[in-house]
């Protein structure tokens, strides 16, 4: 067996505590004040000097003792703001958000691996450059980070994540090369009408009527306007219009809304369109739009040389049969895509379905469970992945 798997098997009442600890006290966005307080505890326990380098973004080094490139290991920590209907005994605390996205699992695997690499930090040639990454779904942890000189001092050369996923098997890997994941802009189309009473809608202008507009014409901009070789989808999640009432039209109203891709040029020219439609057909009926953009991520690029390297590594870990190229590339987003950007870099998946599979759900949902057998796996891959790496890249 591996000698990090090994060790981490040992390890697991340990990941198994930090992980659920995290799971009853979820936190949001970059606002991680009590789950920083905690994993920064954790870490000068094991002996590193932690930098708080983002609000809620914390880096330490491992190794540094013997010449050598640095890598960067990243996990993320954030929760997502809905409540949690898994009915585990280690339930949300925290009404309102729930580790639904198994970023609780992130935290306690990385932490495993500092806990290994400290102990086998005589064998590292180099830095490995350990980050907890907040507000990951959001899209805004990864490129604070960056723009807070995460990669710099010392110079990352290379960057490496695992993403858990609650429908595939325990120790699974799945992986692929080049363009990976979907770019994704979030957006907000704040209407402008004019309120009045439902019994005379001839004085007002119905919000209402012109998002309805709006939104029929954003399906069209796909079916019409890009070439259907393109992987691309624009989805309205929410249309808010007003409060309820029977006998009122609203004077104002917003539809907010996802756009995922792969060609960047695309994209752009989509932001444009998306702008043009929603203020033009608000105008056709003599009322307004403004478009807002919360959001942009880069779609994810996985080095695919780099991708061969940590494969190999990671088959050590798991065994080459559990090792999964993927099939296709998926519309999910990562802000781990902002690393890909600027260099070589790889997130692998890593199985975390329960053994029954008729209770695996997908991320996000409300009920989404994840198995903590996948936590030694997890933190074994992100030590062999960084200190083999090293070695090699002398
Ligand atoms: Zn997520
Ligand atoms: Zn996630």
């Amino acid at each position: 067996m591996n000698k990090y798997l090994a060790r981490a098997n040992q390890l697991v009442p340990e990941l198994v505590e930090n992980r659920r600890h995290f799971h009853r006290h979820p936190e949001v966005r970059n606002e991680l004040f009590e789950t920083v307080k905690y994993v920064k505890a954790q870490l000068e326990d094991m002996g590193y000097q932690v930098q708080e380098i983002c609000q809620c973004g914390l880096v330490v080094l491992a190794g540094g003792k013997k010449p050598g490139k640095c890598i960067l290991i990243r996990g993320d920590m954030d929760a997502l703001p809905m409540p949690e209907d898994t009915g585990l005994e280690f339930s949300s605390e925290n009404p309102g958000a729930m580790h639904a996205c198994g970023h609780d699992l992130h935290m306690a695997m990385l932490l495993g691996a500092a806990k290994l690499l400290k102990e086998h930090e005589d064998e590292i040639e180099g830095t490995v450059k350990i980050c907890f990454q907040p507000n990951e779904e959001t899209f805004g942890g990864a490129k604070a980070m960056i723009e807070a000189g995460v990669l710099e001092n010392p110079h990352v050369d290379a960057a490496f994540a695992i993403h858990v996923g609650s429908m595939a098997d325990v120790g699974t890997l799945d992986y692929g090369k080049g363009l990976t994941m979907g770019s994704a802009d979030g957006f907000s189309i704040h209407v402008k009408g004019k309120g009045c009473h439902g019994a005379a809608p001839n004085s007002g202008i119905s919000p209402i009527n012109i998002g309805v507009h709006i939104y029929l014409a954003l399906q069209e901009l796909l079916a019409r306007e890009v070439n259907p070789a393109e992987q691309c989808t624009l989805t309205v999640g929410s249309m808010l219009f007003g409060d309820g009432a029977t006998n009122v039209i609203p004077s104002e109203g917003v539809l907010n809304g996802t756009m995922r891709g792969f060609n960047a040029e695309l994209i752009n020219h989509l932001r444009q369109r998306v702008e043009e439609i929603s203020v033009g057909t608000a105008r056709v009926f003599g009322g307004d739009a403004e478009v807002e953009w919360l959001f942009s991520s880069p779609a994810m690029y996985c080095d695919p040389e780099f991708t061969d390297e940590v494969v190999r590594y990671a088959a050590d870990v798991v065994g080459q049969d559990r090792m999964i190229p993927k099939k296709s590339r998926a519309t999910g987003s990562e802000d781990f895509a902002y690393f890909g950007e600027k260099v070589p870099s790889q997130i692998f998946w890593l199985g975390a379905g329960v053994d029954d599979k008729t209770k695996r759900i997908s991320n996000h949902n409300p009920k989404v469970l994840f198995s903590e057998d996948a936590l030694p796996y997890g933190a074994a891959v992100y030590t062999q992945c960084a200190i083999e790496w090293l070695k090699e890249h002398k």
